[in-house]
């Protein structure tokens, strides 16, 4: 496996590639990898020739209070699994690199960055936005993976590719879980035992919201309630929102008609954990075949 550093050499790397028709597969990640990150890489492999993988903690998507210097950045851990998952090359940028002296371009995806993630951490997704299109711009792959884990942000990146023409096919992958539903997230390392316990309460709530939709439940204030009521059982818990919203646009729904997902983030003792659910409500017609029988 090659490590690379610089943002030139991997465009090198990759143009030559390009020319022979090899086809290269991307896996943006800011390392601490898991096998939410291994899943990634895997169903990458499957679909490409070459795989780069880069590692890049992005100071830009965090806020001025958030965990950017405290980020776990276990690298030599990081290098072994994209070793062991035949990554070619691991592309591990300097801030300086992309972020030098005269930078001042930024990348905006509005409406969708308004809600959730984006009200509760503004500048996030401007900064995900704007290294995203970097890292296509330096790595010029043909497909890149990204988790259901992150969901608006897939939803910004779907959006981005397609209202700038970047020409990089989107693939969304489901989110890999712990046994008890807890989603694998690099910042699950800051729970403590008795915290990790309660974590998996986020789980269980998006599921009460789904099972309430597979019910035939559509108020979306029924469907609020109903998964505020598991978070509630756990005072160490903090909401920070529960959403149910249109799938594309990620505006909150009133009504479940159709395909919905339900976001969730809430935050215990310093760590701020989110997660989410899709669902399909079932259609009136299916209501009324099902109530004939
Ligand atoms: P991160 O290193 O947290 O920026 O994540 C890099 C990529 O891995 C993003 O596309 C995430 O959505 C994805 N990812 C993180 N956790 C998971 C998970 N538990 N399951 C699937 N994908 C994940």
């Amino acid at each position: 496996m090659k490590i690379i550093r610089s943002p030139k050499a991997m465009t090198a790397w990759s143009d030559k590639l390009r020319r022979e028709g090899v086809i290269i597969g991307f896996v943006p990640t800011m390392g601490a990898l898991h096998d939410g990150h291994r899943a990634l890489i895997r169903a990458a492999r499957l679909r490409c020739d070459a795989l780069v993988v880069s590692i890049f903690v992005n100071p830009t998507q965090f806020g001025p209070t958030e965990d950017l210097t405290k980020y776990p950045r276990p690298i030599t851990k990081d290098r072994a699994l994209c070793r062991a998952e035949a990554v070619d090359v691991c592309f591990e940028p300097t801030v300086a690199a992309m972020y030098p002296k005269g930078f001042q371009t930024g990348v905006t995806v509005p409406a969708i960055a308004q809600w959730w993630e984006g009200e509760a951490r503004p500048h996030h997704f401007s900064g995900v936005a704007t290294v995203v299109t970097k890292l296509f711009g330096i790595v010029r792959p043909e497909l890149a993976l990204f988790g259901q884990k992150d969901y608006q942000q897939a939803a910004l990146v779907r959006r981005l590719v397609e209202d700038l023409n970047l020409g990089v096919e989107i693939v969304v992958r489901p989110t890999v879980r712990e046994k008890d539903g807890l989603a694998m997230s690099s910042r699950n390392v800051y729970l403590s035992l008795e915290e990790r316990v309660i974590a998996a309460t986020l789980y269980k709530c998006l599921r009460a919201g789904v099972e309430a939709i597979r019910k035939g439940v559509t108020e979306v204030l029924a469907v609020q309630a109903a998964m505020t009521e598991i978070v509630k059982r756990e005072p160490a818990l903090m909401i920070d929102y529960l959403a149910v919203c249109d799938p594309l646009t990620l505006e909150p729904l009133s009504l479940v008609a159709s395909r919905a997902v339900l976001l969730g983030a809430v935050r215990l003792g310093s760590v701020r954990l989110i997660d989410n659910l899709t669902v399909t409500a079932p259609s009136k017609r299916a209501w009324r075949r099902f109530g004939r029988r």
